[in-house]
């Protein structure tokens, strides 16, 4: 790592004050960062403790009120649950250390339930590492007012990505607006560096004194699994009676869910690897083909923290190195490189414009001139997947029925809603995070605003996605619609492809009329030419 970026990433906040309690009593506050591996503030904690001989203890808080503010998906809470007993067991087993997860409905309960556990336990010093999104930000800087008071330091690093924000930037010192040069200065900074990952050495045996613990908290494996299941199935009967949410089987949702993302960084790091032998060699090709699972599947367990991405990385450069020698370059793990640099990319454009936690558009004109539609009926449709449109209708299903989607139908399904529907991309952007597992604030708000022409998207806002094109190049044989579109089995690909043979043989007196599939609800040319027209203005 460069010395800039490495002064960077070491860079914390921190209070700075300790007061020497006899022996010592640190705390760990695990956030979007449920792993032990290449956690820093983990690391630096435990550390800190083995010099000081200090005991160890760490949290977590189930915030159900927060995840309802953030329109978590019921999937990604689910996974949540059932990381934190495979974390709690492992920090016990690997390193002494207990985990305490207490149940907080909303941050400023978190403040008071955290500053009491300081009080109760004798707790002179908290870590955790950087959450960006503004609610978080704030909670942090309260709680760091409240712990001051006491005396108790609050130490905070950068964890979330490879290189940390602020830390990428142009000549005179601003943040990149779009991403290709930003990505050049990223892979210039990581070339010359030497990217450390953390470990967190075991700490001292003197462990686990008695805790002193609130009524609505955990610390046995087997209770955090029941309290877990217990506030998840709370939240489920919330969304449930959310009118909105109607037609989404939650049930089968969660089925799918678990099946494809068992939970834990052992299965995380498994499937890294799994994929740095196999699928990363075929990557720049196949990442974009839905039907085929050729990407990483790794998003849902890098948006709960449950894997590294510094991991990530390393793993990817070891494997151009051994494949390709050390000047070696391949087109297929650059580009895998390059997506995860892109997640970077966007937690860096968030700290730098905190505006967009607010869904304000990046580029602040749009939200002033685009005369945006929040007509019900057609966002209904495109969220149940009944647009007409054979390659949208299946994504969406798709994202329905597993809360997965592929990176390629994101793109053609949020371009669908906002330049063929000309609907707000608030209203896309927030149902995706009502329905992905991987939902993380600031990849889908960045996704979303690239997709709507208001983001950090260098093309011009009339490059707009023929929905019909797209799938005639990345569903060419039509096997992923007909997945999640089985009443289409029996139309032809070739009229599949083409909106003018598809809407002639749905409509009255064609050859698929009969099926129970509606015709495309907006002509695509006519749509676009809209969609340019409302953005010339
Ligand atoms: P791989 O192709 O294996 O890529 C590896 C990792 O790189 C991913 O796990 C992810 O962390 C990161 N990545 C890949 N593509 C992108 C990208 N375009 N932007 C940012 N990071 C990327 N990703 C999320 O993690 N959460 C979201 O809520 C989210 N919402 C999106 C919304 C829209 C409208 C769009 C266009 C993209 C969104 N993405 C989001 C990015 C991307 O679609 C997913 O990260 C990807 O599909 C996950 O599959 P994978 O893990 O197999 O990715």
């Amino acid at each position: 790592m460069s010395k800039t970026a490495s002064a960077t990433a070491n860079h914390t906040d921190s209070n700075a004050k300790n007061t020497s309690v006899n022996p010592p009593h640190y705390l760990m506050w695990f956030r979007r960062d449920l792993r032990i591996h290449d956690n820093t503030a983990l690391a630096a904690l435990c550390e800190r403790a083995n010099a000081d001989n200090a005991q160890l203890s760490a949290v977590f808080f189930l915030t159900p009120a927060q995840w309802q503010a953030h329109d978590m998906s019921l999937v990604q809470v689910d996974h949540i649950a059932r990381t934190l007993p495979l974390l709690a067991q492992h920090l016990q087993e690997q390193l002494k250390i207990t985990l305490i997860v207490q149940v907080c409905p909303s941050f400023s309960e978190c403040i008071d339930a955290l500053t009491t556990l300081c009080k109760d336990n004798a707790i002179s010093c908290i870590m955790a590492n950087h959450e960006y999104e503004g609610n978080e930000i704030n909670r942090d800087e309260q709680l760091n007012e409240r712990l001051t008071k006491d005396d108790i330091e609050f130490v905070r690093w950068h964890d979330q990505c490879i290189l940390p924000p602020q830390s990428i930037t142009t000549n005179d010192d601003s943040m990149y607006q779009v991403f290709t040069p930003f990505y050049k200065k990223w892979r210039q900074t990581l070339d010359v560096s030497d990217l450390q990952l953390h470990t967190a050495a075991g700490v001292n045996e003197k462990q686990n004194d008695e805790l002193t613990l609130a009524k609505n908290s955990a610390s046995s494996v087997k209770e955090i699994e029941n309290l877990g299941r217990e506030i998840m199935n709370d939240y489920q009967k919330t969304l449930q009676s959310t009118e909105a949410l109607q037609h989404v089987n939650m049930e089968a949702q969660l089925t799918q869910a678990r099946d494809a993302y068992p939970a834990g960084e052992a299965t995380a790091c498994q499937r890294l690897e799994e994929f740095a032998a196999e699928d990363i060699n075929d990557y720049d090709v196949s990442r974009d083909m839905p039907s085929l699972q050729a990407t990483s599947q790794l998003s849902a367990y890098l948006t709960i923290g449950a894997i590294s991405p510094r991991l990530c990385y390393v793993q990817a450069s070891k494997v151009q190195e051994k494949l390709h020698g050390n000047d070696g370059d391949n087109d297929d793990i650059n580009r895998w490189i390059s997506e995860l640099a892109w997640r970077d990319f966007y937690r860096h454009v968030l700290v730098d414009k905190p505006a967009l936690i607010r869904h304000q558009a990046y580029k602040d004109e749009t939200d002033k001139q685009i005369n945006w539609s929040y007509h019900e009926e057609s966002f209904k449709a495109w969220c149940v997947g009944k647009t007409g449109v054979p390659l949208v209708d299946a994504a969406m299903r798709c994202l329905n029925a597993t809360g997965f989607m592929h990176n390629r139908l994101r793109m053609v399904t949020a371009m669908f809603l906002t330049k063929d529907l000309l609907i707000d991309w608030r209203l896309g952007e927030r149902y995706f995070m009502q329905q992905l597992i991987d939902g993380d604030f600031a990849s889908n708000n960045g996704g979303w605003q690239w997709s709507a022409s208001t983001g950090t998207d260098s093309a011009p806002y009339f490059r707009i996605m023929n929905p019909f094109s797209q799938a005639k190049t990345h569903d060419a044989n039509g096997a992923f619609i007909k997945t999640w579109l089985p009443e289409l089995k029996s139309i032809p690909t070739n009229v599949l492809h083409s909106e003018d043979k598809l809407r002639k043989a749905l409509s009255k007196g064609g050859q698929f009329a009969d099926l129970d599939y509606p015709v495309p609800m907006v002509e695509h040319k006519k749509a676009r030419q809209l969609a340019i027209a409302e953005f010339k203005k």
